[in-house]
């Protein structure tokens, strides 16, 4: 019985409405991510930093999920710990369709944590009217947890285990840009899995994919997991 492993990028959820990195030319949400996405942008201003992550966590209640992410809680509710999924995408649309073996790589805009204690929160036990919110246990100023560059991913011990034993491992919506997790379909293929890039154009790893499907996720994941669920 085969084990799968999922990676998925922004383009999955491009489909439910939030704009990818390469939709925007290299900005995020016409802003660069130098200023919104680093613990320098972070010291330098604050405020700006908060006011971006609040727009974004908005958004991202304000969008569904598509039947890519719909078709991927089929799947794990099939094949149950036959299946994995690593998301570096941080708008939680994966939990929202109901996913439980999601590692969310580079955070969540669903959390913050404070910026002295660590105490962490979901944002929506905290005063989003502050510009800059205030850790209730110590006073000084939360942070989003998002990984932010130059910071270091979540779960990649566990995420190199799953590399190492999935029998194949599936990269959707993502441009194979951002490292580490541009790196992890070279490992899974020198460990032996079977590698399949769904993507609309070619990711920049594409060397270390063995079999690409070109095509939006909402319309090639859900044909692509019965296909799987037939099979077993
Ligand atoms: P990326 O923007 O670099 O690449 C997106 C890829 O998805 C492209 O290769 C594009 O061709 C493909 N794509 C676009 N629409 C698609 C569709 N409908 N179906 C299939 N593929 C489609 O994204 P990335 O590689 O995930 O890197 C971006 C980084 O920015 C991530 O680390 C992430 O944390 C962050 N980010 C997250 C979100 C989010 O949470 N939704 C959005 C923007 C950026
Ligand atoms: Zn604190």
């Amino acid at each position: 019985m085969k084990k799968y492993l999922f990676l998925t990028g922004a383009g999955i959820s491009a489909e439910s409405g939030i704009r990818t990195f390469r939709d925007s030319g290299g900005l995020w949400e016409d802003h660069k991510v130098e200023d919104v996405a680093s613990p320098l942008g972070f010291r330098k201003d604050p405020q700006k930093v908060w006011k971006f992550y609040k727009e974004r966590y908005h958004q991202s209640l304000s969008v569904e999920p598509n039947p890519a992410h719909y078709a991927l809680k089929k799947l794990e509710d099939h094949i149950g710990d036959r299946f994995h999924l690593i998301t570096q995408n941080v708008d939680g649309l994966h939990i929202r369709a109901g996913s439980n073996r999601v590692l969310e790589m580079h955070g969540s805009l669903n959390r913050c944590f404070c910026s002295n204690c660590k105490a962490r929160y979901q944002m929506q036990e905290i005063d989003l009217q502050a510009d800059i919110p205030i850790c209730n246990k110590c006073g000084s100023q939360l942070r989003p947890d998002i990984v932010w560059f130059g910071e270091i991913p979540y779960f990649l011990y566990e995420i190199e285990e799953h590399l190492k034993k999935c029998d194949v491992f599936v990269v959707i919506g993502t441009s194979g840009t951002v490292y580490p997790a541009a790196g992890f379909v070279m490992t899974a293929k020198l460990f032996g899995a079977h590698t399949i890039a769904i993507n609309l154009d070619r990711p920049d790893n594409f060397s270390f994919i063995d079999e690409f499907h070109q095509g939006k996720s909402g319309e090639l994941i859900p044909v692509y997991i019965e296909r799987i669920m037939e099979s077993g």
